[in-house]
């Protein structure tokens, strides 16, 4: 069947560029859809990327980046700790410019990049796919062989062809952020605050960026809805009175506030269905424990991509070929969301009463293991090795039960 093009990808973030960069590498004909016109600005989002994610995608310097080499963590009741590295550990970005960077790295873009049209439709069937854009009013609509609906985390696909379950707010992460512009260039370091005072149940975290630091917290949104302290409370609470944070930041101006929903469920299957996969956010790719998904969510568009140019130079669109997507994907991140999963369910959920959290739970106790926690978060060790380095033994035995 003739069709406009091989394969149509929904969204510019960083799992639909991934995705698109590769295809065009791959040399398979695509069209890749974002509703904005700068795809990334409006994202809200930390802007953390890892020095691993930029190692292995070969990111060049990106406009704004603000290197860290250093991390804070403060756990209710104690101290603040700082943990120097001796190397770069990533950067903080804003996401306007993420997208830039990651549209420069994509060979000849001109004309299968088009910004500024919403997916309003899409449509499967067993010979084609169909994406229906809503540009002013007006429709029109394109036809593929395949689609990557990398569209976040609330995927456009699920409201026509629901390939996997809804994820329950009990699984679903909710982030506010304030953004405070002070008179002089921040530090180095990404700060992570733990315990109820900083936040309902999940963390509070302070990336820096020029002059501007990122001040956000979140949660579950089960736990948020039923929380009676409201979200910002927690952060205008840190700017007033938490030390040294209210004296770093309290005299800056907040120069925007957002929010948004992450996916904090671990591994999500079924992640392909007729001739589409999900990628990125769309799929789950992002951390249970940190709430980071743009190296996962690269991954996820890098694998779809690959997959997709496989389906295509068969001429292939079977269970058999789709599935190949889940089964790398998961072979390369599945660890870290599985266990990511396991550690938010033992330390983010005292509500539940089965939980320590942080502060009692014996992960915390020596420098070490501060250090280990603060190489998970940025990226430098896996989840899984990093529960077995610092685990109490009780853990670690039900682990190996795993
Ligand atoms: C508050 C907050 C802070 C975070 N901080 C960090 C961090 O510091 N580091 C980190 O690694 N991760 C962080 N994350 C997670 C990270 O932002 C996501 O995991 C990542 O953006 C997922 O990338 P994606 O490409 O899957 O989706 P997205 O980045 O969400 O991109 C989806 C794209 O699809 C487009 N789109 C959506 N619907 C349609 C439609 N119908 N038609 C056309 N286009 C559409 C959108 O415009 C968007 O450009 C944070 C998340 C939140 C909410």
């Amino acid at each position: 069947m003739n069709t406009d093009t091989d394969v149509i990808v929904i969204g510019a973030g960083p799992a639909g560029l991934t995705a698109a960069k590769k295809l065009a590498e791959l040399d398979v004909d695509y069209l890749l859809f974002d509703r904005d016109m700068n795809p990334g600005e409006n994202k809200p989002c930390a802007g953390f990327i890892p020095a691993s994610a930029l190692k292995q995608f070969s990111i060049p310097k990106i406009d704004d980046q603000h290197e860290i080499d250093k991390v804070r963590m403060k756990f209710q009741g104690r101290d603040l700790v700082t943990i120097q590295f001796d190397h770069p550990l990533g950067v903080n970005v804003s996401r306007g410019a993420l997208g830039k960077t990651l549209q420069s790295m994509i060979p000849a873009t001109s004309s299968n990049l088009i910004f500024g049209s919403k997916v309003g439709k899409v449509e499967t069937s067993s010979n084609s796919c169909k994406a229906t854009l809503r540009e002013d009013g007006k429709e029109r609509t394109f036809t593929s062989k395949l689609i990557i609906d990398a569209s976040g985390a609330n995927p456009v696909s699920q409201r026509f062809t629901a390939i996997r379950p809804r994820i329950p707010n009990s699984a679903m992460g909710y982030g506010l952020q304030y953004h405070i512009e002070v008179d002089r260039e921040l530090e180095h370091s990404n700060t992570f605050l733990y315990g109820n005072k900083y936040s309902p149940s999940g963390y509070c975290w302070l990336f820096p960026r020029g002059k501007v630091a990122i001040l956000g917290t979140g949660g579950l949104v089960k736990r948020i809805r039923t929380n009676e302290r409201r979200t910002h409370d927690y952060l205008d609470y840190i700017l007033k009175e938490v030390e040294p944070f209210s004296n770093e930041l309290g005299n800056g101006t907040i120069i925007k506030k957002d929010s948004a929903l992450m996916p904090l469920a671990g591994v999500i299957k079924p992640s392909f269905g007729q001739r589409i996969m999900l990628a990125g956010d769309a799929s789950g790719h992002c951390s249970p424990i940190s709430g980071e998904g743009i190296h996962y969510s690269m991954v996820g568009g890098l694998v779809a991509a690959q997959t997709a140019a496989r389906c295509i130079r068969k001429n292939d669109f079977s269970d058999r070929m789709l599935s190949k997507y889940e089964e790398n994907w998961v072979e390369q991140i599945g660890s870290d969301l599985k266990w990511g999963l396991w550690l938010q369910r033992k330390l983010m959920r005292p509500e539940s009463g089965k939980t320590s959290g942080w502060g009692s739970s014996g992960f915390i106790d020596s420098q070490n293991s501060q250090r280990i926690i603060a190489e998970m978060l940025m990226g430098e060790k896996s989840v899984r090795n990093s529960i077995l380095a610092i685990a109490p033994s009780y853990l670690k035995s039900k682990m190996s039960r795993k």
